[in-house]
């Protein structure tokens, strides 16, 4: 598993406590629930290296961890409806700003629940993408609950929708796409 050796590093609340440091970055983002905290822990192979959704008080921090020579991110993902605006309005300056200003920012996985892709959530993120050039990797979360026609078909809908980006199938709980989400990480860091 090349992604075995991810630690902790540090978190960061705003944009100026990001690490300084310059080397290649790979960003983990979804909507809250999508599973995001789930498929970081099982690419890594770790049981509780991303905190799951039930910990309140980190879903507004950027965490960033190493792997050998680089670093993942975990970005904070909320449910656009139920957000008071100020709550929107301070993830969009932080997710924004940390997007479009991070050089060494090689891509980004974006988790969606594979029963509801593409939310307003989602577009907003590839939108900040597409103004920096930024690849996307999508993994379509929770895959085991659908059945295998149903997964397919939601495939086929979200790779047409985004033909630039790398989309899969995934599910946390029944290592699907494991394997295949891992090599994606692995070649953006290697540089
Ligand atoms: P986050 O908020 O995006 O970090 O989402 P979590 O990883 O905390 O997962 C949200 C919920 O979805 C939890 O109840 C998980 O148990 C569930 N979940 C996550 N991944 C899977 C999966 O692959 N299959 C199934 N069936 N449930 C999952």
């Amino acid at each position: 598993n090349p992604m075995a050796g991810a630690q902790f590093l540090t978190s960061a609340a705003d944009l100026r406590g990001l690490p300084t440091e310059e080397a290649p970055e790979v960003a983990f983002a979804g909507r809250s629930n999508a599973g995001k905290s789930s498929a970081i822990n099982a690419m890594c192979g770790r049981r509780n290296l991303a905190r799951t959704s039930k910990t309140p008080g980190r879903t507004q921090l950027l965490n960033f961890f190493t792997l050998n020579e680089g670093l993942l991110v975990d970005l904070p993902g909320y449910g656009f409806a139920r957000v008071p605006p100020r709550v929107r309005a301070a993830w969009q300056r932080m997710v924004e700003g940390y997007l479009t200003g991070r050089p060494q920012l090689r891509g980004v996985v974006l988790m969606m629940d594979v029963r509801h892709p593409l939310t307003e959530f989602d577009a907003q993120l590839l939108d900040w993408g597409a103004g920096v050039g930024l690849g996307f990797h999508v993994l379509l979360t929770k895959a085991d609950k659908l059945s295998r026609n149903q997964q397919f078909k939601a495939l086929h809908e979200v790779q047409k929708a985004l033909p630039a980006h790398g989309v899969q199938l995934f599910s946390a709980t029944r290592q699907i796409g494991v394997s295949e989400a891992r090599i994606r990480v692995a070649r953006w860091l290697d540089p």
